[in-house]
């Protein structure tokens, strides 16, 4: 009788992924620079604007207030992922023509969604960062494509993904050669059903250990109420976040996606005032107003 020995098995070493490990860089951290506006390092940036492109007022209202309130980059989406096939998808199209005229006018460089990788050239005409949303972030094929497409990639974390997940996720796009990857939380999937999703503000410190990536914080998603955004964005600064993404809205009443939580465009200079305080509190340069 021949007794076979089972191989045992060999302890794994290190994480699984590699580009983007803080190891990988020597204690370097990644710093984007999108048109002069840097994300990532010493810096706080913050990405703020409508959660849809939903007409040329409402985006044009929104750009300009969240410019005149020192943001940085402009936010929108023209391609919505919404949970209910019967809800509004987004202008598509004719939401990144608006986009890039919202550019044209502000001087704001555009993030934006893409779903689809049949979108993308589309889409690369006017962003000047791909957000890839939390429902596709283990979307392989659409990770890939953008670690070719050549453009800053702002990946956030998906429903329910662990943090190894999620810097896997970025991995994908760092192969490809696209080393500008920014990592966004935007809350995660927990028991408590009092509140949309839970932002989990561990994240922040952990990832920073962990990756050389610059970790964004969306206190708009996680919350799904506005009055728990301004709470939320001075942990995420105080946490040591690099920087928020936000929705603004100069009439979020009327909004046609998103409305409960997005800030009212006149309270937003305020808003990012004591933010901005609390991240320079924290060790962060924020952005002189352009
Ligand atoms: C968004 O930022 O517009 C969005 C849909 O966010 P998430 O993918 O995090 O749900
Ligand atoms: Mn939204």
């Amino acid at each position: 009788m021949m007794i076979v020995m089972r191989e045992e098995a060999t302890p794994p070493i290190g994480p699984r992924y590699k580009l983007a490990s803080s190891q990988f860089r020597h204690g370097e951290r990644t710093v984007i620079d999108i048109d002069g506006r840097k994300i990532g390092g010493p810096h706080f940036a913050t990405i703020a604007g409508p959660c849809t492109v939903e007409s040329r007022d409402v985006l044009l209202d929104a750009a300009h207030a969240v410019k005149d309130g020192g943001a940085q980059l402009l936010r929108g989406g023209a391609y919505k992922p919404r949970t209910s096939p019967y809800s509004f998808q987004g202008l598509g199209e004719e939401g990144l023509r608006l986009l890039a005229e919202a550019k044209q006018q502000t001087g704001m460089p555009i993030v934006t969604e893409v779903m689809d990788v049949r979108d993308l050239d589309a889409v690369l005409e006017v962003a000047d960062v791909i957000q890839l949303g939390a429902r596709n972030m283990q979307n392989y094929t659409l990770l890939t494509e953008l670690g070719r497409a050549g453009r800053p990639v702002l990946i956030k974390r998906g429903l329910s993904a662990t943090l190894e997940e999620l810097l896997m996720a970025a991995e994908y796009v760092l192969k490809e050669g696209n080393t500008d990857v920014m990592l966004c939380e935007r809350g995660i999937r927990t028991f408590e059903s009092a509140y949309r999703f839970t932002l989990d503000l561990m994240a922040i410190g952990v990832l920073k250990e962990l990756t050389h990536l610059p970790v964004l914080v969306d206190p708009s998603h996680a919350a799904g109420r506005r009055d728990l955004v301004p709470s939320l964005s001075l942990a995420a600064a105080a946490a040591g976040a690099d920087g928020i993404i936000v929705e603004v809205h100069p009439d979020p009443d009327k909004a046609i996606c998103d409305g409960p939580q997005q800030l009212y465009a006149g309270d937003f200079a305020d808003y990012l005032r004591q933010v901005e305080r609390v991240a320079e509190i924290a060790g962060k340069r924020v952005a002189a107003a352009v």
